[in-house]
């Protein structure tokens, strides 16, 4: 690293840039990594973590209805927002700490403050100059909020966790995981909810039965969904937010969450001064290898604009640090076949295929589908019901998809996801022994053919 101040200098130390800054040190090679605003980014501060603590405390409302059905008396329930809200951020500093305490003892140097690059070489943070052999960009995503008057009212996900005040009618503009998420939590806590989303259907994208089947349920949950309508503009009215929408309504609430998509955090980053340039949303494209059009310049994660997931993060940076570092010969980053969730209420757990896209790439088809009442939904009189579906290329019997609606669907397609990516075939699936009783056995008893 002649001259260098660092082998490796990351800058941002959320999923990726941690990882990566980690799993090179521990090879001996010196890292340093930046960091401006909170360490271990988005998915420990404002993201993934602190999302499924609100989900899992929103839960409970549907569980202390259910627990009548079963014998159980309980007397109104009451719910505290600055607890829960409290609880969560002291959660969050003990994992800052441990994410310190994890690069520290790796021996990554931990530099604060604003990192932008000078040179292919060089970043600046504050009045110091760093160099370094490699800089990693890893600097993230950003919410989007679109322009209109009053937009200014709007908060994102990043100010969503810490409200001052427990909004008590909450209104989520947005169709994608992040807006059915927040409004199934919020409508969980007890806040009057209102999903405004220009689309005819929420969660484009994943496979329409599976989105169709989900949107009836969020409905049935108790959140209105105003679908192919957008909002024109929001004014403040004393405490209140009148949102004037494109159908001529007018409501009025107490917050309003945009969850309109993110684009890549690359503001102030200096990429003009090395001549990397970005998509329309702010996006960096790299090589299979992570590399951007500079050699000695490196990116990945949400940045780059591929799934905007944890583990995809960090199975890139352990793709890129392999690739770097070590003798052997060099990964390619696997797309296919990622499993994911998402915690609305109920979840959808979801790998492999769309019905749809698999119809486009293989010629003929199985599709295995079912609807059913859960039997935890019997004696509570939950309305609650379950979607499992199996889609199977005809040729070689395999399971190209899998969709789940349902309770705790994130918990049961991780391990689906092993078969589906292992390429099991339909006729595996129904050599396994169900577990009984459970809703996932569903899964290996799917013998009636729905379509071809
Ligand atoms: P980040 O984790 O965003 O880290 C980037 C870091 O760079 C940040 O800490 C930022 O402060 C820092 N930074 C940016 N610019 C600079 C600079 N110039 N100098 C210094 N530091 C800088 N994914 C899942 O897998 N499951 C989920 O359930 C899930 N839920 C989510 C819920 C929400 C509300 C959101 C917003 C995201 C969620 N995600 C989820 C997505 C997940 O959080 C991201 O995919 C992941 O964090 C991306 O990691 P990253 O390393 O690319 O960026």
């Amino acid at each position: 690293m002649a001259g260098y101040d660092f082998d490796l200098l990351v800058i941002g130390a959320g999923s990726g840039g941690v990882r990566a800054a980690r799993m090179s040190a521990a090879q001996g090679i010196k890292v340093g990594i930046i960091e401006d605003r909170y360490w271990g980014g988005t998915c420990v501060n404002v993201g993934c973590v602190p999302k499924k603590l609100y989900s899992y405390a929103a839960h409970f409302a549907e569980d202390f209805a259910d627990a009548a059905g079963y014998g159980w008396s309980i007397s109104k329930p009451e719910f505290s927002w600055p607890t829960l809200r409290d609880n969560r951020a002291a959660e969050i500093l003990r994992l800052n700490g441990v994410y310190n305490r994890l690069l520290e003892g790796s021996g990554v140097q931990r530099i604060e403050g604003r990192g932008k690059i000078l040179s292919a070489h060089t970043v600046q943070v504050g009045d110091k100059t760093w160099s370094s052999e490699r800089l990693l960009i890893a600097t993230g995503s950003w919410p989007f909020i679109p322009d209109f008057p009053g937009a200014e009212f709007c908060i994102t996900s990043n100010e969503i966790f810490d409200l001052p005040e427990f909004p008590k009618r909450f209104l989520v503009y947005g169709g994608g995981y992040i807006a059915v998420e927040f409004a199934s939590i919020f409508n969980g806590l007890g806040a009057e909810t209102t999903l405004v989303y220009r689309g005819d259907k929420v969660l484009r994208g994943f496979d329409e039965e599976a989105r169709s089947f989900a949107q009836d349920e969020i409905k049935g949950h108790g959140i209105s969904l105003l679908l192919g309508c957008e909002i024109l503009r929001i004014d403040r009215h004393l405490n209140a937010l009148a949102v004037t929408l494109s159908d001529g309504r007018t409501l009025e609430v107490d917050a309003v969450l945009s969850a309109t998509g993110r684009r890549g955090n690359v503001t102030d980053l200096g990429l003009e001064n090395v001549g990397i340039k970005t998509n329309k949303n702010g996006e960096i494209t790299v090589d299979t290898n992570f590399c951007t059009t500079i050699p000695s310049i490196y990116a990945l994660g949400d940045v780059t604009g591929g799934p905007q997931l944890t583990p995809v993060a960090l199975a890139e940076a352990m793709t890129l640090v392999h690739n770097l570092y070590s003798e052997e010969e060099n990964r390619v980053m696997d797309y296919a076949n990622i499993p994911t969730a998402v915690f609305c209420h109920p979840n959808i757990g979801t790998v492999g295929l769309s019905e749809e896209k698999a119809r486009e790439v293989y010629k003929s088809i199985r599709v295995y589908s079912t609807r059913f009442k859960p039997m935890r939904n019997t004696l509570s009189g939950n309305e609650g019901r379950c979607l499992m579906k199996l889609v199977v290329d005809d040729a070689s019997d395999k399971v190209v998809g899998c969709h789940v609606v349902g309770a705790d669907a994130g918990e049961l397609v991780q391990g689906i996801g092993i078969a589906v990516k292992a390429g099991l075939t339909k006729a595996d699936f129904d050599a396994t022994i169900g577990i009984h009783p459970t809703s996932a056995e569903e899964l290996v008893t799917l013998r009636t053919l729905t379509r071809r």
